[in-house]
C-alpha cells in the first residue's frame, strides 16, 4: 500500500477490488464478500488512497474483465496455469475443493485485469510476481499472433516490487483471510496485541533462557517493517543471547504496529461515518468500463489505475501511450 500511495501521485492508477477472484477459492460461501468489499474500500481510504487521484473499482462491475479473460483463455496453455504456485500447492494438499476450472484459470483472469488497461506497471508483493510473468507471456503470444512490432495488441506489463518483505500470517503460514491469520490495518490495539501474542516464534526458544534466531521467527519479519534500527539491534542481541524473552519482543511489536496503524483506524472510522463506500468503489464502474471498452484512453491523466494495481507510467499524450489498434475482422468488427 505504501507504494500505491506514491504511485497515485505519479501516474494514472486503477485499484481493483477483486471480488471475482475471491470466488475462485471461496465459491461455497459467498456471504462475506459484500462486507469484505466494503472493508477493503475503507482500509484503502484509511491509508490514503484518494478517489480523486486514482480509480477504485469493483472487478465484477466491469464485465469486460470476464469477456477478455474468456478470449485470453483461447491463447493460454493449460501447462502455464498448472505451473502456478497456488495450483501446485492445492494439488499437493489434495484440496479437491480447489480443483476447479475457475481456480486453475485465475491467473488468466488476472492477466485480463492487467492487459485491459494497457498497464505499464503492476505493483505487487513477491508472491504475485509470477502472475505478472504469466501476463507477460500471454500478452507476447497475442502480440505475436495479431500484432506487429510497431503496433502490438497489448502493452507487455512490468512488475514493481515494494520494499516491504512479504509478511506471514500470525500462525506462520501465508497470510490469508481464509486461514484467519491476518492482522488488519484498522484493528484496535487490544486485538493487535492479542494476535501478536500468539504469533509463531523460533521453535528453538522453548524456554526463556534458550537463545533463538530471529531469521526463523515471523515476529522478526514484522519488526523489519514496523520497528526502527535501534530496536533491531536490541532484538537481535537479546534473542540470540536469550537476554530478552519473546514476550518482551512481541510487546514491542504490538506497540509499534499499533502506533503505525492507529491513524488508519481512526481514519477508517471517519470514512465509515461520512461515506457510502458504494459511492467510492461501485460508482466509478461506468468510467472504468469506458476505459475497458477502449472508449476512454486509460493513459489520460484526467481520469484515473489496481489488487491488481496497474499503473500507467506516463502522464502526457505521446504516441507510445496511445491505445494500440486491435485486430480487425473482415466485417470491420474487432476480434478482441
Ligand atoms: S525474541 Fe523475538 S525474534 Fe527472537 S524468537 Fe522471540 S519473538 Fe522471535
Amino acid at each position: 500500500l505504501a507504494q500505491w500511495l506514491q504511485l497515485q501521485d505519479e501516474m494514472r492508477c486503477f485499484f481493483m477490488i477483486a471480488d471475482w477472484h475471491a470466488l475462485t477459492n471461496n465459491y461455497r460461501d459467498t456471504s462475506s464478500i459484500p462486507e469484505n468489499i466494503r472493508q477493503q474500500t475503507l482500509d484503502w481510504l484509511a491509508v490514503g488512497l484518494d478517489p480523486s487521484k486514482a480509480t477504485i473499482f469493483v472487478q465484477s462491475a466491469v464485465k469486460e474483465h470476464a469477456e477478455l479473460s474468456l478470449l485470453l483463455g483461447m491463447f493460454t496453455p493449460v501447462g502455464l496455469m498448472e505451473r502456478c504456485t497456488g495450483w501446485k500447492e492445492a494439488n499437493e494438499r489434495g484440496d479437491d475443493v480447489l480443483r476447479t476450472y475457475g481456480f486453475l484459470g485465475y491467473p488468466c483472469l488476472q492477466t485480463a485485469d492487467i492487459l485491459m488497461y494497457q498497464a505499464h506497471v503492476v505493483p505487487v508483493g513477491k508472491d504475485q510476481q509470477e502472475h505478472v510473468e504469466k501476463a507477460q507471456d500471454i500478452a507476447q503470444k497475442v502480440n505475436f499472433l495479431y500484432g506487429t512490432e510497431t503496433n502490438p495488441v497489448f502493452r507487455v506489463p512490468e512488475w514493481q516490487l515494494g520494499t516491504a518483505p512479504m509478511l506471514p500470517g500470525n500462525d506462520g503460514r501465508k497470510m490469508s483471510k481464509s486461514y484467519d491469520n491476518c492482522i488488519y490495518i484498522t484493528e484496535d490495539a487490544a486485538t493487535v496485541e492479542q494476535k501478536v501474542s500468539i504469533m509463531v516464534t523460533d521453535p528453538a526458544r522453548v524456554r526463556r533462557h534458550d537463545p533463538g534466531n530471529p531469521e526463523k521467527c515471523s515476529v522478526w519479519e514484522y519488526h523489519k517493517v514496523f520497528t526502527d534500527k535501534k530496536h533491531h539491534d536490541w532484538i537481535w542481541k537479546g534473542c540470540t543471547t536469550a537476554g530478552i524473552g519473546c514476550r518482551d519482543c512481541k510487546k514491542l511489536l504490538a506497540e509499534r504496529s499499533t502506533r503505525s496503524s492507529s491513524p488508519c483506524a481512526s481514519d477508517a472510522r471517519r470514512w465509515r461515518r461520512q461515506t457510502s463506500t458504494g459511492g467510492v468503489c461501485w460508482r466509478p464502474a461506468t468510467r472504468t468500463r469506458a476505459c475497458a471498452r477502449g472508449n476512454d484512453d486509460p493513459c489520460a491523466r484526467s481520469s484515473t489505475s489496481t489488487r491488481s494495481n496497474h499503473h500507467d507510467r506516463h502522464r502526457g499524450g505521446d504516441a507510445d501511450r496511445r491505445r494500440p489498434q486491435l485486430p480487425v475482422q473482415p466485417d470491420g468488427g474487432r476480434l478482441l
